[in-house]
This record gives C-alpha cells, sequence and structure tokens, in this order.
C-alpha cells in the first residue's frame, strides 16, 4: 500500500447504504492516497442513494461486466466489503476467483470466509462501514476521520444498518459516530434523504401489505407478508421497493418474528427479521439457502412462493420453541 496500487473493490448483489458507504468510504480514501481504484456491484443499487458521493463512478456487472472483468484482471488487490463469502457474488465472485489476487475482505456478517489472505471481520458488529472507519483510523494512525465524503458515506452505511441508530448500537458506535460528525455535512439532512424521501408508491405498497397480506400467528410470536409477481406489475414495482417492509411487521407488539416472501420472475426471495434471541439466520441458512446476521437475514427458493411459506410454517414450531426460553 505504500506505493500507487490498481485497487478493485466489491460488495453484494442488491447493494444497500451500507455496501455503497463502505465502498465508497474506500474509494475515497484509497484514490485521495494515489491509488488507482475501481468499484463494482453485481446489480443496481437503489436511486435513493444516487446523491453519494463518488456513486456516479460505480460500475455494475450485471451491464458492464467486460470494463469490470478488465478492472478485476488488473488489479493488484481486491477489497471485499459488506459480504461474508465471494460466492455471495456469482458471476462477478467467480471472475474475481479466477486470480491469485490478494483480497483483504472487511465485514460483519455471520461465518465469513476466513481463507481470504487478509480480513476485518466482526460478526455482529453493526455495519460493514463501522468497521471500515477502523481500518481507516488504523491506517490513518489514529486521526479522525474529517475528509467530508468518507465521513458522509461511513455515517450514511452506519444509518441505514443500524434503523437510524436503533439497534447493534454500543458506546464505541456513538464514540466513531461522534467522531465523523466532526466533519462538517449536514447529518439530518443524510437522515431526510434516507428516511423521509420513498416514493408515494412505496408507501401505498406498504399499506396494501399491511392492511390485505399481513398474516400474525400469535401462538409463534410471528407475522409474514408475501408479495407476488403481478403485484410487482400493479404496484409499477421492482423488488428494492419492497425493502423495509418486514420491519413494519416487528412493530407489532407480542410480535418477534418476521418474514417477507416475494416472488421474483424465477425465485422466491425471503427476508426474516427478529427481536431478541431468535436467530433467523439459522433458518435462513437451513431450509433457504441463505444467511445473513442473527436479527436480519435472507434468503431464497426454488419451488415457489406457496411452497416457501408452507416451509417456513412447518419449521416456525421448533424454531420458536427452541428460542422462547432465551426470550
Ligand atoms: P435482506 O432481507 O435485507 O435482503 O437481507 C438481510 C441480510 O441478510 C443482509 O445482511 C444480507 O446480506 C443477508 N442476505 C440476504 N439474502 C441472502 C442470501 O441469499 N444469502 C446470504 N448468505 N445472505 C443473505
Ligand atoms: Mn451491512
Amino acid at each position: 500500500m505504500e506505493k500507487p496500487r490498481k485497487i478493485f473493490l466489491a460488495s453484494h448483489r442488491n447493494p444497500d447504504g451500507d455496501a455503497l458507504g463502505s465502498t465508497l468510504a474506500f474509494y475515497h480514501y484509497l484514490s485521495q492516497n494515489g491509488h488507482e481504484v475501481s468499484m463494482a456491484f453485481p446489480s443496481e443499487f437503489p436511486p435513493i442513494y444516487s446523491w453519494m458521493p463518488g456513486s456516479d463512478k460505480i460500475l455494475i456487472y450485471d451491464r458492464q461486466s467486460e470494463e469490470i472483468n478488465k478492472c478485476i484482471a488488473n488489479a493488484e488487490l481486491f477489497i471485499f466489503v459488506d459480504a461474508n463469502n465471494l460466492s455471495r457474488i456469482d458471476k462477478m465472485g467467480l471472475e474475481m476467483q479466477k486470480y491469485e489476487t490478494p483480497l483483504f475482505l472487511v465485514d460483519h456478517h455471520l461465518d465469513p470466509d476466513l481463507t481470504s489472505l487478509y480480513y476485518y471481520a466482526f460478526p455482529g458488529e453493526s455495519s460493514a462501514c463501522d468497521l471500515v472507519f477502523d481500518v481507516l483510523t488504523e491506517w490513518e494512525q489514529k486521526k479522525y476521520i474529517e475528509n467530508i465524503d468518507i465521513a458522509t458515506c461511513l455515517y450514511t452505511g452506519i444509518l441505514t444498518d443500524t434503523g437510524t441508530f436503533s439497534y447493534n448500537t454500543s458506546p464505541k458506535l456513538f464514540e466513531k459516530l461522534s467522531r465523523l460528525m466532526l466533519a462538517p455535512f449536514n447529518h439530518i439532512e443524510i437522515q431526510n434523504k434516507i428516511n423521509n424521501a420513498l416514493p408515494e408508491k412505496n408507501l401505498r405498497l406498504l399499506g396494501y401489505c399491511l392492511y390485505h397480506r399481513l398474516e400474525i400467528i400469535p401462538e409463534y410470536r410471528a407475522g409474514i407478508i408475501f408479495l407476488t409477481k403481478s403485484d410487482f406489475e400493479k404496484f409499477n414495482i421492482q423488488r428494492g421497493d419492497a425493502e423495509g417492509i418486514v420491519n413494519y411487521i416487528l412493530k407489532i407488539n407480542n410480535i418477534d418474528i418476521a418474514v417477507l416472501f416475494t416472488q421474483q420472475p424465477t425465485i422466491t426471495k425471503i427476508s426474516f427479521r427478529s427481536l431478541g434471541d431468535y436467530n433467523v439466520e439459522e433458518i435462513a441458512k437451513n431450509y433457504f439457502n441463505g444467511g445473513g446476521h442473527k436479527n436480519a437475514s435472507g434468503g431464497s427458493h426454488f419451488k415457489g412462493l406457496k411452497s416457501a411459506i408452507t416451509l417456513f410454517k412447518e419449521h416456525l414450531p421448533e424454531f420458536f420453541n427452541k428460542y422462547k426460553t432465551i426470550n
């Protein structure tokens, strides 16, 4: 890192605020320090993040694979953030695995791939941005991160991955945030851009889901919502528009387990959320080819929407009974 290097930054499919924030923070730091940096996600990021500094330089594998393959081939170092394993980024991950290029993994998901040459992985920490903060302060000999672009990106990722500082927080995290906020960015403006800027159709979709599609299973403290392919057409929405809906289920009293099933063109995607000790990563991993965190995980099912819901309901009693005594 002492001389200029070609560095390739990557994060996960359907990137969220934390994937963007952690990737872009590295991008700003490294390019300001003379490195030649390229960055890519497997798929598009939601337009709600297009104001983030540097986001116009992000390449998308779904439509720019040739250009990205060249960056991968030329890179002297890969940095992979907010994802635990290259297998999570399908074709782009396979392309990266063709080379012997050293990889630096920075992640907070469960099950990090510890075979990578370098890693800074703390499963259970608030966000990848939380960890990128540590890496950058280490590289900067503990100086505060006062650069406005870096601070804006890290603040945004922590904000989105903690539900605006409401879960996975700690005194240490607030200490980091207070350092970031020394940079001259308007943090209320960022909160408004993230939390108060939904397109009207998204809020109407939320209303529809809560009124027509919410099923409560009170004996297992669970609630589920599903969305079909025709819902996506009817509301003129993409998968990203359904993000966040699952969290509303947890707002109900006596509900600790929430699931959203969305029927995609070929698969069913499932989002799990929970409160307390219910480790939904276990369900995502064991039955839905997925993973994530204790209280927020995702997975897929290949035999249709109905079958996915049935499978979940089949395993819910044993799951609930396993954790109910702890909670
Ligand atoms: P979401 O429900 O918002 O899509 O994802 C919640 C969490 O689970 C995120 O941290 C995400 O990275 C993880 N996740 C979502 N889908 C998958 C998946 O298919 N496989 C794995 N391993 N993790 C997933
Ligand atoms: Mn994250």
